[in-house]
């Protein structure tokens, strides 16, 4: 029951931004299931900023304007909850989730330090259980910041979807989802929700990008594709405003700004100078980001550096080392060398079409 309780905060803290005391007030039938194609919608109380009208913080909270949007594993983690909580109670009820005391509702929820200990002792059952099944990558590494405690999650959430969007496979999906979710749904609606993390985040990102891209340029590196000379131009802005994204509103001035939209996309091996009008990932889709996870090679959006075509050779040898192992079946193995033919007619391209800062071609 300890593990099941902490797992189910984890989801639900990491996939929907919501703070932890938001979390813990959500109650049974909290998430009611759509009509037919709609979206799961979960309707909380929030308490930040909520005040009574005399001015005093109103500790009761109150639902939330506009619901969160919950993608699947939210749901799910959800209706695990639910079979666990009493009809019309709270999810995390402190009795609820605390054998043997049993299914009594007291309508008091976990303590942010109780919930704490039960996330660090997930942390350490989950590693234990990866080691004992022999899949030592997914042991939970130790965090050189300390205890992971209940508050991270939001920060985190906002961090991956900037700046991993095609990380590990099976998340890279949800960051794809949740960032559509996000500014095309209902939580770009709230004030000062997660979107504004979602801001920072990618506003930060991409000024390091420009900002390495500045630094690799000045020395000397190239730079290919359609979209390079766009590329040089906004790199040599980079300097004015490098480590100086604090706000919302400077994120929002980076961002509106349709000459310096740089996102990397290391899973992809390029750079994504963003367009709307050219983005092709955007075809079957709205939003105004770049849908990194379903980037298109062949899109007018995009620059290679010298690092991206270092990394398609590097990957290409991957590829051609797997395709020759006896193990790999024929057609696998002619898959294999297919795509690493590809990468590596990429990266010669880049090494015929390659300017830098100082020569652009017209
Ligand atoms: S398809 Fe184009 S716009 Fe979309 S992420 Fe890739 S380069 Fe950017």
């Amino acid at each position: 029951m300890r593990h099941v309780s902490a797992a189910c905060f984890i989801v639900l803290a990491y996939l929907t931004g919501m703070r932890p005391g938001e979390v813990m007030a959500l109650e049974h039938g909290c998430c009611p299931d759509p009509a037919e194609g709609g979206r799961h919608l979960i309707y909380g109380r929030v308490f930040k900023g909520v005040h009574d009208q005399d001015g005093n913080h109103y500790s009761a909270g109150q639902v939330r304007e506009v619901p969160w949007v919950a993608i699947p594993p939210v749901v799910t983690a959800i209706r695990v909850l639910e079979h666990l909580a009493p009809e019309g109670g709270l999810l995390f009820d402190a009795s609820v989730h605390t054998i043997p005391r049993g299914r009594v509702s007291t309508g008091r929820v976990f303590g942010y330090e109780a919930m704490r200990h039960r996330i660090e002792d997930f942390a350490i059952w989950a590693s234990q259980l990866a080691v004992r099944l022999g899949r030592g990558h997914e042991v939970v590494p130790d965090d050189p910041h300390g205890a992971i405690g209940v508050a991270r999650f939001r920060r985190s959430l906002a961090w991956h979807i900037a700046r991993r969007p095609g990380g590990l496979v099976a998340l890279a999906i949800q960051y794809g989802h949740m960032r559509t979710a996000m500014s095309a749904g209902y939580a770009a609606r709230g004030r000062g929700g997660i979107h504004e993390l979602l801001d920072i985040e990618t506003a930060r990102a991409t000024a390091d990008t420009l900002t390495t891209l500045h630094d690799d340029l000045a020395a000397g590196a190239g730079i290919s594709g359609p979209a390079a000379r766009r590329a040089i131009h906004a790199a040599a802005q980079a300097p004015t405003f490098a480590g100086s994204i604090r706000t919302h509103r400077q994120a929002r001035d980076i961002l509106g700004n349709p000459a310096l939209t740089v996102y990397d996309n290391p899973r992809s091996f390029l750079m994504c100078v963003y367009n709307r009008d050219r983005a092709l990932c955007h075809r079957l889709d709205v939003g105004d980001a770049p849908r990194l996870d379903r980037c298109r090679p062949s899109c007018a959006n995009v620059a290679h550096t010298d690092h991206h075509a270092d990394q398609l050779l590097q990957h290409a040898q991957t590829l051609e080392k797997q395709a020759a192992s006896e193990t790999v079946p024929g057609p696998l193995a002619d898959r294999l060398s297919q795509r690493a033919g590809q990468l590596r007619a990429l990266a010669d391209r880049h090494v015929h079409d390659r300017i830098n800062a100082q020569e652009p071609t017209a």
